[in-house]
């Protein structure tokens, strides 16, 4: 089996120990590469490689255009190697390939751009002061860059947090998750034919715990920790960054929900519902995991909502026409199902769904849970929904906020009234009115309470990615 190797000081080498693991492609369940176990010391070489790179090295010390100029051609390359790129994703971790090629990918090279572009046309302050003085703001790098990435949408993500730190002239060690580490050697490898310069972007890979992952959060020569995953490895993640005080970016999990309101096109509520928590199979951070119906329209929204549920195609991921694949792992699999196996004891009712071969897991669909039960708690990460009926706006705005996370929420009216009186009531990061998933990438993205620290997209990234520096002048 072809051997996936860490990219370092734009080397592409194995672990110092020489050590390995196997990723799994989780429709076949068989191993189908070796892959670099990256232990403290490769972690090290790595941080080293960046570090140099930063200090010595011509990278930050381009001007915006021209480090610009190599983001676009990156994100060219990764336009033309669009398949291949694709296929890397769905075949460590069962995303639908018509997903990964025409949304993960695209939305990747456009993060490049997109990041590229921001920082070339991004404007400091002047600040003209009452004194005579004259103030204004400077963004300048914040140094090395560790970003620790989920395996949930792997290019996707870790161009996110890739793009505008190398925009703002920063270096990186990228840590994709163990379980899906193609897609990252490939970006590293493209990164290179690009022009961007060894050490600039640097990629390990291995484990999280007594591993590369914890070694690079406690790194003192790095100068920023950004993460996405769970709200547990957040809080370690978290302590690991305090005893540097390196400041952290934490994207973490959610709970997200869904209000139908009786005024609602149910259609479209149907449709962006099905998508908000059956695409990716559920695994999504913003997934809509809990949909609070107006009791008008309860029973028929049920009704809609569970046929469009049954009539998705489930199969093999490499397969254009299936829409819902296996879940990423056996291991995930198991903490899924056993979930859906509690649901009867909770005294809930499976209105649709089940298991299916392998490790699927069939758009699953429960009723009548108590609100504490663990289903309606829990961030399950898969394609299980609670759906549950709502008398008044303030009751559906009380459920919806009755979780310790809060990463996004939508809501379907067409009372244009109550869609602002609601989107401001939520505690979410984000809230989509009759919508999902549109995404702006100059607003902010992040999480309240569980769901996260801060937040990326535009000046909120700059603002993490730089240290910006306060010039005060007496004229
Ligand atoms: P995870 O926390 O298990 O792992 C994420 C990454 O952290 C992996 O690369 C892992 O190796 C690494 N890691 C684990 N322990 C570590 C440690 N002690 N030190 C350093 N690194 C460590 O998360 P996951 O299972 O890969 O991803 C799923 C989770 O991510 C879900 O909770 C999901 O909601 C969340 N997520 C959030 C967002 C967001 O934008 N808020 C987006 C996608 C996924």
């Amino acid at each position: 089996m072809e051997l996936i190797p860490h990219i370092i000081d734009g080397k592409e080498i194995e672990s110092r120990d020489g050590g390995e693991f196997e990723t799994v492609d989780p429709w076949t369940r068989q191993a189908f590469a070796r892959v670099a176990l990256g232990t403290a010391e490769d972690a090290g070489l790595a941080v080293e490689a960046a570090r140099r790179a930063f200090d010595r090295g011509p990278w930050p010390r381009m001007g915006f255009a021209e480090r610009g100029a190599a983001l676009h051609r990156l994100a060219d390359l990764i336009d033309e190697h669009r398949d291949e790129l694709a296929l890397a994703d769905t075949r460590d971790m069962g995303k639908p390939i018509s997903d990964s090629t025409s949304k993960d990918v695209p939305r990747s090279a456009m993060n490049f751009r997109f990041f590229a572009d921001h920082a070339r046309l991004s404007a400091g302050e002047a600040l003209p002061m009452d004194s005579g003085h004259h103030a204004y703001t400077r963004y300048e790098p914040a140094g090395v860059v560790s970003a620790i990435a989920p395996w949930n949408f792997p290019l996707m993500l870790e161009s996110w947090k890739v793009a505008p730190a190398l925009a703002w002239g920063n270096t990186v060690v990228l840590k994709p998750a163990e379980g899906t580490p193609t897609s990252a050697t490939l970006l590293a490898r493209l990164a290179l034919e690009a022009g961007i310069p060894p050490g600039v972007f640097n990629v390990v890979h291995g484990f999280g715990p007594d591993s590369a992952g914890e070694a690079l959060t406690k790194d003192p020569r790095v100068d920023r920790i950004t993460f996405t995953g769970e709200s547990t490895t957040g809080r370690v993640l978290s302590r690991a960054a305090a005893a540097n005080l390196t400041p952290v970016s934490l994207e973490l999990g959610g709970k997200g929900a869904n209000l139908v309101f009786a005024d609602a096109d149910l259609e479209s509520a149907v449709r962006w519902s099905i998508q908000a928590i059956f695409s990716n199979a559920g695994q999504v951070c913003l997934a809509g995991s809990r949909i609070y119906v107006q009791r008008e329209v309860y029973a028929e929204f049920l009704d809609r909502f569970c046929a469009a549920a049954e009539a998705l195609v489930i199969g093999d991921p490499k397969d254009r026409r299936t829409q819902v694949g296996p879940l990423s792992s056996g291991e995930h699999y198991q903490k899924v199902r056993s979930y859906v196996e509690g649901v009867p004891a909770e005294g809930g009712i499976m209105r649709t769904g089940g298991f299916g071969d392998g490790w699927v897991v069939r758009p699953t669909v429960i009723t009548d849970v108590p609100a504490d039960a663990r289903v309606c708690r829990e961030e399950i990460f898969g394609p299980v929904v609670v759906v549950a009926p709502f008398d008044t706006e303030a009751e559906a705005v009380s459920s919806a906020n009755a979780t310790p996370y809060g990463l996004n929420a939508m809501v379907f009216t067409e009372n244009l009234s109550r869609a602002h009186r609601v989107a401001a009531a939520l505690r979410a990061g984000t809230v989509w009115t009759n919508c999902f998933f549109i995404r702006d990438l100059r607003a902010p993205f992040g999480g309240v309470g569980d769901s996260g620290v801060g937040r990326e997209g535009g000046n909120f990234s700059r603002d993490f990615f730089t240290e910006p520096k306060a010039v005060v002048m007496e004229l």
